[in-house]
């Protein structure tokens, strides 16, 4: 239902072009000798391109300023903080090279889902695009809510969502469907959630 590793949307790497995804690319050169840990040559390279202080480290800095949209601009703060918090285990606010390498798969599978419901190959998701998408992914929302997502994403025109946008729009989904879930014993689609409890969910769900 979700995408995952796991799921029917494997990672294709490789999209230039009209995704986004990674800019500027391999520098040139022979790929560095010896990955650790299992770590490919391309993803070293990619991490050493991404972290731009040498740190060892990438923050979501350098990590927004190594994504951009199908529009041409960089990943929002909030989608890079987001992303980043997913493989920050140690919750130090940087990824080191082996969590860098699954966010580097995850990233790609949000392209090829993004892709998938892009039907118009517009590079963005609008508003019956993005039904269908949530349709696809088991949701059934209506128009109404449909719209209040678009809106709430796109604040400026209203009409569609870049594939960052996207991307957050579908985690806090994901997050607090899970969170209704585990509340939600009976399946019957209703929760009561004390005040505390809706605190707890509205705010370890955000970012
Ligand atoms: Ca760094
Ligand atoms: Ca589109």
């Amino acid at each position: 239902m979700y995408p995952n590793p796991h799921g029917q949307y494997q990672q294709q790497g490789g999209y230039g072009g009209g995704y986004g995804g990674f800019q500027g690319g391999y520098g040139g050169g022979a790929p560095p000798m010896g990955p650790p840990g299992g770590v490919s040559p391309d993803i070293q390279q990619w991490f050493h391109t991404v972290d731009r202080d040498r740190s060892g480290k990438i923050n979501s800095h350098e990590l927004q300023s190594a994504l951009v949209n199908a529009q041409g601009k960089n990943f929002s703060d909030m989608a890079c903080q987001l992303m980043i918090g997913m493989f920050d285990h140690d919750k130090s606010g940087t990824i080191d090279i082996n969590e860098f390498q699954q966010l580097y798969s995850y990233i790609n599978q949000w392209l090829t889902v993004f892709r998938t419901y892009d039907r118009d190959n517009s590079g963005h998701i609008e508003e019956h695009e993005l039904a269908n998408a949530f349709q696809q992914m088991g949701f059934r929302f209506s128009p109404n809510f449909i719209q209040f997502l678009i809106h709430k994403s796109d604040l400026e025109a209203h009409k569609q969502m870049s594939v960052d946008q996207f991307i957050v729009a579908c985690v806090q989904i994901q997050r607090f469907t899970e969170a209704f879930r585990q509340r939600d014993n009976e399946r019957k689609g209703m929760i009561t959630l004390g005040f505390e409890d809706f605190l707890s969910v509205a705010l370890s769900c955000s970012i």
